[in-house]
């Protein structure tokens, strides 16, 4: 079967089921970012363009740069489900456990992701790995279902195209991708204003870490592979927040040789978030499965415990193995 009949075969029973129920949830991963939230909130739009009831419910808050987007002020924060559904959309989510609301497993599922190493877990599974972002695959149901693509639906689905192609820099963006993105500005996004409120828009302890982060480059032999490195002090000396540490991978990525990154994020003595990012050929989504985590072939990551210099040799000696770099000392 190819991956677009497949994908035709799901977006029709997701239509259908729309069509079908009145009353839904929408919901995506702890800590949302762009295309989860802007998804989600697309969906909000289109659902309730078509008479429905529907609610978005995050288990973390929406981050002040997402304010932007239209209804982000009408997000549910909680730590789990408290109303009745007909169904729930979890979009961009690995598993059921993702979005931390843990009833969830009695709700009647669909799954909306556009992740290769996403599970089918939900009782509809929609996953189409050639979207650049789920953005794409909204826009597509909107289409499908016939619904109008207004000015809200348009920015949020922009917002999660925007974010999820690294401002349409990353080789997830294809020519589907700018048809769509054109589109919405033609249906009133305004590219520098969502621009400016995501990139132009920063507190100030975002750059202060930036600069402590990235001050701590370091590479191997082969100058192939780099690594930042971020622990609990830099993060109090900034006064920065979890969310200011989002994006500083890309930076490391930017010099010239380096091919691939690790970025380790201490959340707690032995335990770290570790972002990877790659160009090219070199699939880092494997190396972070390999760590019970998982992700995009150029964007992953994952949860490690343990010693930092172990985990820091293992991330390190996995990325140098994926490249063919022989591995000299790390
Ligand atoms: P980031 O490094 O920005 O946190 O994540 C990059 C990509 O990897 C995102 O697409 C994200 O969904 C995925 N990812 C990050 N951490 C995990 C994880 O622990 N598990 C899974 N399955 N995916 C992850
Ligand atoms: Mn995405």
């Amino acid at each position: 079967m190819t991956g677009r009949l497949y994908d035709r075969g799901m977006l029709s029973q997701v239509v259908q089921l729309i069509e079908q129920k009145h009353c839904f949830m929408i919901t995506s991963h702890i800590r949302p970012d762009g295309d989860g939230l802007g998804s989600g909130l697309a969906l909000y739009w289109i659902l309730k363009s078509l008479g429905k009831d529907a609610e978005v419910v995050l288990h973390d808050r929406v981050p002040p740069a997402y304010m932007v987007l239209p209804g982000s002020e009408l997000v549910t924060v909680q730590d789990d489900l408290t109303g009745a559904y007909d169904a729930a959309f979890i979009i961009e989510c690995s598993d059921v456990d993702r979005p931390g609301l843990p009833s969830l497993r009695n709700q009647f599922v669909i799954n909306i992701d556009h992740h290769s190493t996403t599970e089918p877990f939900g009782d509809i599974n929609w996953i189409d790995s050639t979207s650049a972002a789920v953005g794409e695959m909204i826009y597509n149901l909107s289409k499908a279902l016939g619904v109008e693509v207004t000015k809200e639906i348009a920015e949020c689905i922009y917002t999660a195209l925007l974010t999820d192609t690294g401002s349409f820099h990353f080789s997830n963006t294809t020519e589907r991708t700018l048809k769509i993105a054109s589109e919405l500005v033609r249906r009133g996004v305004e590219p520098a204003r969502i621009s400016q409120a995501l990139y132009y828009s920063y507190p100030y302890s975002r750059i202060k870490l930036l600069g402590m982060v990235l001050s701590g480059i370091e590479r191997d032999e082969s100058g192939r592979v780099a690594w930042v490195t971020m622990d609990r002090d830099m993060m109090s000396e900034a006064d920065a927040s979890e969310e200011d540490a989002d994006g500083i991978v890309n930076h490391a990525l930017s010099v010239g040789d380096v091919e691939a990154v690790a970025f380790f994020k201490e959340l707690s003595p032995g335990i770290y978030r570790v972002s990877l990012r790659s160009k090219g050929k070199t699939n880092v989504a494997r190396i972070a499965e390999t760590f019970g985590g998982g992700g995009h072939k150029n964007a992953a990551g994952c949860r490690i415990q343990g010693d930092f210099c172990d985990v820091k040799r293992q991330v390190i000696e996995a990325l140098q193995a994926s490249l063919g770099v022989t591995p000299v000392s790390a």
